[in-house]
């Protein structure tokens, strides 16, 4: 039985239906262990102060370079009115072999996995480096009204990572879309997930 015109021309190509049962479009990005672990203790545990927030995702990149589970940086989703933790994410592009895989956009995934939906009204992000340009342009479109960042992009730059084309007044036009920029801030100990990368002689991409 065919599923529609698409399918039927595909069906001629294929020698059969293009129909498949519906699965994960991205099977293999899944979070490391330790990183479940790290989420199902801390989750709806509140984490005041913007400074808490970023000491807990720099804390996350490091141990995610520590563990070898991916690139240094870590990012979190909170409720911006009470400061509970909802997710968290790392840098997975080079063990999921997914090129999108930046801490944020993990932790965006897996907080609207988590709450069922794609707005995430009333949430900040928070990252332990400022978003790459895929990450700043996907940032309004998930629906936080706040960005909490610690090392600047030059830092990531620095060690040689990609971070794409932006505007110098990216923030300013992030603020006019409604979301709140905050950052750079506690930059010597943002460098620590970078310095050990560079240690580890971790790959650049
Ligand atoms: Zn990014």
């Amino acid at each position: 039985m065919k599923c529609g015109v698409i399918c039927a021309s595909l069906s001629l190509l294929l020698g059969g239906c293009c129909c498949f049962p519906p699965g994960p479009l991205t099977p293999a990005i899944a979070m490391p262990e330790w990183l479940d672990g790290v989420e199902r203790q801390f989750e709806g545990r509140a984490v005041p102060g913007d400074e808490a927030k970023l000491r807990f995702v720099i804390d996350l990149a490091v141990e995610n370079v520590r563990r070898g589970t991916g690139g240094p940086f870590g990012a979190a989703i909170f409720d911006s009115r009470d400061d509970r933790l909802i997710a968290v994410g790392v840098n997975s592009v080079v063990p999921a072999n997914q090129s999108w895989a930046h801490a944020e956009m993990t932790a965006f995934s897996h907080a609207q996995h988590k709450l069922g939906t794609f707005d995430l009204t009333n949430c900040v992000l928070v990252s332990s480096c400022e978003p790459c340009a895929m990450c700043t342009g996907a940032t309004p479109w998930s629906g936080v009204e706040a960005l909490l960042y610690a090392a600047s992009g030059d830092e990531a730059r620095a060690v040689g990572f990609d971070e794409g084309d932006k505007l110098p007044e990216w923030a300013q036009s992030l603020e006019k879309r409604g979301v709140r920029v905050v950052g750079p801030m506690l930059e010597e100990d943002a460098r620590e997930p970078f310095r050990l990368y560079q240690e580890k002689d971790g790959k650049i991409y």
